[in-house]
């Protein structure tokens, strides 16, 4: 068995430089060299997972297809490499604790004083080895949360050390840092950068290689200085200047031979250059629509983009795909209530296409109604995600069946008559003791549905995360008036997709279709809406 090679990226000077991107371009670039290569996310916070989290500050949950919920960067690894991530991929401070916590209880530890070093630390590499143990990757790209220098991060850096100090040559850190520009002085600034290296050494890790995120090119003076100040060779400095859309980052990293120097250090015998065929006809898709639409994504949280990264990825996946340019218009659901038919009108009228997304708890509910409502109505595509297809179906209940009190337990306080449970709450169908349907599960298409044709396939697996489920005592009532399900759980009966046929795009999926959605395969219903919105803007 080929022993994995161990890649850690850290962070410095400032958050949000774009660890997650470097990472997910590294791993792309060696997998177009022809290695395997697996992402993973270290979380220094103590939530045991991001499940919990409110989106407003972290981001979308992003959800594996064995379940897991997890960090929104596990979501760019998928899009960049196209490889699937697991539960293994994403451990948070919290998950590493209890278990050491749960271990102690049961006596695991012998009676001795159970600490950080070696016990939080052990549990930690053991958490990065089970990827490399495998046998399933030459490469485990391990990134680091936070910046180096928080006391949360400590830990993980500390465990970066000791594995360092154990594989030799076959753990290398990459340690991402800004260079900013002080236009007062016409200068690129280094010190931030010596000063964060610093801090590394001072916890006995020395960076191998140091990527700089920095506005204006780095002068070769500038390499020079960081080079011999942070005391890596002169190639590992890498330029990470600011793109325009970050799926341009792993050219980028070509060119400044980040995968190059990796392979170098990790004494790895050199091969084919990385193949970016495919992605380079991506990128060139991207760059040249024939098309143009705007599609509205009806959402409570649209003030931070990041909480529907995935569905807003699918748009860019599904754009290339046609060649369009998509232009998304965050609407906030809460301004779509208690409005005139007239200011409905002014706020939805100019979308070729309205998505309506996923969410939790009553707030913005009704905003989200209104917008089905609409779609339906006059006839504008529609995509309708998890909640927003349970909107759909409770919208089709109030106003198409006339069961004024259509509703979900959820979202009881929207109508003021006795409630009719069109979603149920059931119990006892997580596959791993959670409350809510989490992960992938199978659904079969009906033949010659939109959603069919759109997949090209009858039988699909597509990722899930909520507790409520359509009631099928109303199914009949809803298929005798127009809207069919089109989608059932071959396992449970449960309905995974709604459609209506008369409609020329009316589609509502249970599951979220947004986390397959890959730049190497676009999520498939995201296409075929792409396509209908684009249809109808003449
Ligand atoms: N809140 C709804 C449920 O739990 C929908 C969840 C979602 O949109 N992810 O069923």
């Amino acid at each position: 068995m080929v022993n994995a090679r161990y890649i850690f990226v850290t962070g410095g000077v400032t958050s949000s430089l774009g660890k997650g991107i470097i990472s997910s371009s590294l791993a792309l670039l060696l997998k177009a060299r022809g290695f395997k290569v697996t992402n993973q996310k270290l979380d220094p916070y103590i939530n045991v997972d991001p499940g919990t989290l409110n989106p407003y500050e972290h981001g979308e949950c992003f959800v594996t297809e064995d379940g897991a919920e997890t960090d929104l960067d596990l979501g760019h690894y998928e899009r960049f490499t196209n490889v699937r991530t697991s539960q293994k991929n994403n451990v948070t401070t919290g998950r590493i604790y209890s278990s050491v916590i749960e271990k102690e209880r049961k006596g695991e530890y012998l009676g001795s004083t159970v600490q950080v070093i070696p016990h939080i630390t052990d549990e930690i590499k053991d958490r990065i080895k089970i990827l490399g143990n495998t046998g399933n990757y030459d490469f485990v790209i391990t990134e680091i949360g936070g910046v180096v220098g928080d006391i949360e991060s400590l830990p993980f850096v500390e465990a970066v050390r000791q594995l360092k100090r154990e594989y030799g040559k076959n753990a290398i850190v990459i340690h991402l840092t800004y260079v900013p520009y002080l236009a007062a002085a016409g200068e690129l600034k280094t010190k931030p950068t010596q000063n964060s290296v610093k801090n590394m050494l001072s916890i006995g890790v020395q960076p191998d290689i140091i990527v700089c995120r920095c506005e204006k090119e780095l002068t070769k003076s500038v390499r020079d200085k960081i080079s011999l100040f942070c005391n890596v060779e002169s190639n590992s400095v890498i330029e990470s200047i600011d793109v325009p859309t970050i799926y341009k980052v792993p050219l980028n990293m070509v060119n400044e031979g980040l995968d190059t120097q990796v392979l170098k250090l990790m004494d790895m015998p050199s091969t084919t250059p990385a193949d970016l065929t495919k992605w380079k006809q991506f990128l060139y898709r991207l760059d040249n629509p024939v098309n143009e639409v705007t599609i509205g994504i009806v959402g409570k949280y649209v003030e931070l983009h990041d909480a529907y990264k995935s569905i807003s990825e699918s748009f860019i996946h599904a754009g290339a795909a046609t060649q369009t340019k998509v232009n998304v218009k965050w609407i906030h659901s809460e301004s779509l209530e208690d409005k005139s038919k007239e200011q409905i009108q002014e706020i939805l009228g100019q979308l070729d296409g309205i998505l309506v997304a996923p969410g939790f708890g009553s707030r913005g509910i009704a905003g989200k109604i209104t917008a089905c409502q609409y779609a339906r109505e006059n006839n504008v595509p529609f995509l309708g995600i998890c909640l927003g297809m349970q909107c759909a179906v409770i919208e089709f209940a109030r106003n198409v069946l006339n069961l004024k009190g259509a509703n979900s337990v959820e979202m009881q306080s929207t109508t003021p008559y006795p409630v009719i449970d069109i979603m149920e709450q059931q119990k006892q169908i997580s596959n791993m003791g959670h409350t809510m349907r989490l992960g992938n599960y199978p659904c079969k298409l009906k033949p010659q549905s939109k959603t069919a044709l759109a997949y090209g396939k009858e039988l699909i697996e597509e990722r899930h995360r909520h507790r409520y489920e359509f009631n099928n005592k109303y199914l009949a009532d809803f298929e005798a008036n127009g809207m069919l399900a089109t989608g059932i759980n071959p396992d449970t009966n449960l309905v995974e997709v709604v459609e209506i046929p008369l409609h020329p795009f009316y589609v509502g999926t249970q599951f979220h279709p947004e986390y397959a959605s890959t730049v190497e395969s676009p999520s498939p219903i995201f296409v075929a809406f792409v396509k209908a919105s684009a249809k109808t803007n003449p």
